[in-house]
């Protein structure tokens, strides 16, 4: 093969290949010998240069999750429905992770030929984000997601049996059996590293386990600084560092009490910041030096 370096997206990495994509072809790299980075730094979503057979740069990624361990989602949907009764504590971690993590997130309300209850629900208390609403099994609402979803590298998060699976193939015009993509049947597939990126008709879309159990893995501060849409008034309250529990001139809490801010969501912030907090401790308490 000619010397020469091109630019691809690492579309599934595991411990012992990566597979590149490219505009005309698909490279699968075997990572033994072959490879200048330690197993684990190449991630799924990693646009890398390729050169004779092996990857000598990655580029600088836009967003990084660790939990699941992926680089470079551009969106990620936030699906819900009724039935099954939506956790908004799911919502708010996930929103709150994504955050952290640099990632844009959209609110997908699926199942809208059921019930309107959820929509306005979250028309009300998360206006901060796109939403839409849809119906995988009517068609409803799904022409606009495409159009928001185009040129884009996406992941569906949420519940099971919310629908992702009849939206992607509402929207991507595949014919996956409902569950097959699903964490549930995809994690006894792919056991550590189960993270791939499938191209459909002109879309791209993470196909990833572990979007559905979200466990925070922050430190109390950056639980604050990144809870949205808190984090955008957090300069206003008196104390920089102010958590929006008991300090005083604090904007979050007048805002709640005004009724601009959403009370359901702050009493999930609370909630989840003392989550976060005792997780955190405990993790120091049983570090061993
Ligand atoms: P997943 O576990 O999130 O991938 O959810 P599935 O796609 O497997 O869907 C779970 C169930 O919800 C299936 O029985 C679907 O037929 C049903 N479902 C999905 N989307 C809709 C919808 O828009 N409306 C209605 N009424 N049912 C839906
Ligand atoms: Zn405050």
């Amino acid at each position: 093969m000619e010397e020469t370096t091109i630019k691809g997206q690492v579309i599934c990495a595991s411990s012992n290949k990566y597979t590149v994509d490219f505009e005309n072809q698909t490279l699968v790299i075997d990572a033994r010998g072959k490879i200048k980075y330690k197993s684990g730094s190449v991630l799924t979503g990693d646009y890398v240069e390729v050169e004779n057979g092996a990857i000598t740069k990655i580029y600088p990624r836009t967003s990084r999750f660790i939990r699941p361990n992926v680089a470079n989602i551009d969106t990620l949907l936030i699906t819900i429905s009724d039935p099954p009764k939506p956790d908004y504590m799911v919502v708010d971690k996930l929103l709150l992770s994504a955050n952290y993590s640099n990632v844009e997130c959209a609110l997908v309300i699926n199942k809208c030929d059921l019930s309107e209850e959820t929509a306005n629900y979250c028309k009300k208390n998360y206006n901060f984000l796109p939403i839409f609403i849809v119906s995988a099994k009517t068609g409803e609402g799904i022409e606009n997601l495409k159009k928001f979803l185009s040129q884009k590298t996406v992941a569906f998060a949420g519940q099971s049996a919310v629908g992702k699976t009849s939206l992607l193939n509402a929207i991507f015009s595949t014919d996956y059996k409902t569950g097959e993509i699903s964490e549930k049947s995809e994690r006894g597939k792919h056991t550590t590293t189960g993270s791939r990126i499938i191209k459909l008709n002109g879309y791209k879309l993470f196909d990833t386990p572990g979007f559905s159990e979200i466990a925070v893995d922050i430190s109390p501060e950056d639980a604050v600084m990144n809870y949205p849409p808190f984090d955008k008034k957090l300069s206003k309250c008196r104390y920089p560092d102010c958590t929006h529990i008991s300090e005083p001139d604090c904007t979050i809490k007048s805002m709640v009490e005004s009724g601009d801010l959403s009370r359901d969501r702050y009493e999930r912030y609370l909630t989840i910041y003392e989550e976060i907090k005792k997780d955190y401790s405990n993790r120091y308490a049983n570090k061993k030096y």
